[in-house]
């Protein structure tokens, strides 16, 4: 039996035997949350694990597109969240320096008519602090300041490794982001692959926003090698923004660390007013490393299985990380309500892993295109992209409905 653990760790200290219908979840991020609200619902008794001392979320916003809200509709998180979010009217393509449009497509109501959901604006935090309250409503433990060290299966059960307790549940799910230690246990370690891009995020009060009026949209600012998205939070109390530029190298050892919001606001000297009345009114930043991983070869191991960032991260350029963690967990409660693990894992696999990982890509196309790469036949895209949403919507629809259009809530699994 081979001992799944970091190999400075001390094994087993107390063996604490918990019930046997119990699934512990690792990480109380926005897929483990939701992914503990899905099992509970089904009857499991659930536990989360989670790292951090006290449960808080990144100060930043997320854009939650119909196939994310649909799913939390299902979970009947959707109201709650109601009060926290801002609804944007378009989602724009402009260029950075003129501000011209080069896509300009209609959200708000025209979501709802053709997805069946909204698409929303919320503050990270919000809607963590949303599905905590929901989870704890619907008796999940969430236990906090307990990092997971390893995992071991065992024939009727699987052993959790904490720094000095080993707990015993009937399945483990690894939704600890994409540094997983729960994946590099399963597959082996692999440092994540940096993708040659930072992003710059913070929230700006729109008190602080002078010489400008940010549009009520979705907005993604495209530059040379370089592009910006804002839109407001919080219904409109803020604006969110995230500044994303190349870079060849990440030095620091941290993959996050805080910025200076003069070479920020230096970095996007020139570009519309609209991006540098936000900047200059930011009071601080963080600057976050853009990682990804090659698709993995397997999401589970025996009674062990992985979701969210921890087996498919991918470039926020699609807005679809938590997206995908969320679709996640839903499948994976739906699964394991119908079939036994074995069986449970392998459908949630083979559902998931295709659209995860085309979502990765097309994440990464969108580099280019937001980037401008290929000097004016960079713009020419560009031009393309606005000329089809003109005269060819059904080139755009037909991209975006199998991504805002798919609908796990009434997928049979
Ligand atoms: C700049 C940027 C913008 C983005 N914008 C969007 C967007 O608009 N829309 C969207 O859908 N997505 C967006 N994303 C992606 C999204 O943020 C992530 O995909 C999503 O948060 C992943 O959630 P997760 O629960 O899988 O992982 P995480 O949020 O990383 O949660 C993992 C949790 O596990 C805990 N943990 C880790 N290791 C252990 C351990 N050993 N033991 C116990 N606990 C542990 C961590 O403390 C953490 O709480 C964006 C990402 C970035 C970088």
């Amino acid at each position: 039996m081979i001992l799944k653990v970091r190999p400075n760790t001390k094994e087993s200290i107390v063996e604490q035997v918990d019930q046997a219908e119990q699934i512990i979840v690792v990480g109380a991020g926005i897929g483990g949350l939701t992914a503990a609200l899905g099992l509970a619902k089904q009857g499991w008794c659930v536990k989360i694990l989670e790292q951090a001392a006290e449960l808080s979320e990144v100060g930043a916003g997320l854009q939650l597109s119909p196939n994310a809200v649909k799913v939390l509709r299902h979970l009947g998180v959707d109201q709650a969240l109601t009060k926290h979010i801002f609804t944007p009217q378009n989602a724009c393509i402009r260029d950075f320096r003129s501000g011209r449009y080069y896509l300009k497509m209609p959200l708000a109501s025209d979501v709802v008519k053709r997805y069946g959901a909204p698409y929303w604006h919320v503050h990270r935090a919000d809607l963590h602090q949303e599905l905590v309250a929901a989870c704890r409503q619907h008796g999940v433990e969430i236990v906090l300041g307990q990092r997971v060290q390893g995992y071991r299966n065992e024939k009727d059960h699987v052993k959790v490794l904490l720094e000095k307790d080993t707990l015993k549940a009937s399945l483990l799910v690894g939704a600890d982001g994409i540094h997983s230690q729960i994946r590099e246990l399963m597959l082996g370690m692999q440092a994540p692959i940096f993708t040659g891009q930072v992003a710059w995020r913070g929230t700006v009060p729109v008190t602080n926003i002078a010489g400008a009026t940010v549009q009520p949209d979705a907005t993604v600012w495209a530059g040379p090698n370089r592009h910006v998205v804002t839109y407001y939070l919080r219904g409109g109390a803020f604006v969110n923004f995230i500044a994303v530029e190349e870079q060849a190298q990440w030095q620091n050892e941290s993959w996050r660390e805080e910025g200076d919001v003069d070479i920020l606001r230096d970095k996007f000297s020139g570009w519309h007013p609209e991006v540098t009345a936000v900047l200059d009114g930011c009071e601080s930043t963080f600057l976050w490393a853009l990682n990804g991983r090659p698709t993995l070869s397997t999401w589970h191991d025996e009674r062990v299985v992985l979701l969210g960032d921890a087996c498919h991260p991918m470039l926020p350029f699609m807005a679809q990380g938590a997206a995908m963690a969320i679709e996640d967990a839903f499948v994976l409660a739906k699964t394991l309500a119908k079939y036994d693990f074995k069986e449970a894992f392998s459908r949630y696999e083979a559902f998931r892993k295709p659209r995860a990982t085309a979502v990765q890509k097309q994440s990464c196309d969108n580099a280019a295109l937001y980037h401008m790469h290929g000097g004016w036949q960079g713009r020419m895209k560009l031009e393309a992209l606005g000329m089809a949403s003109k005269f060819a919507n059904g080139v755009i629809n037909a991209k975006l409905d199998k991504i805002y259009g798919h609908d796990v809530t009434t997928l049979e699994l």
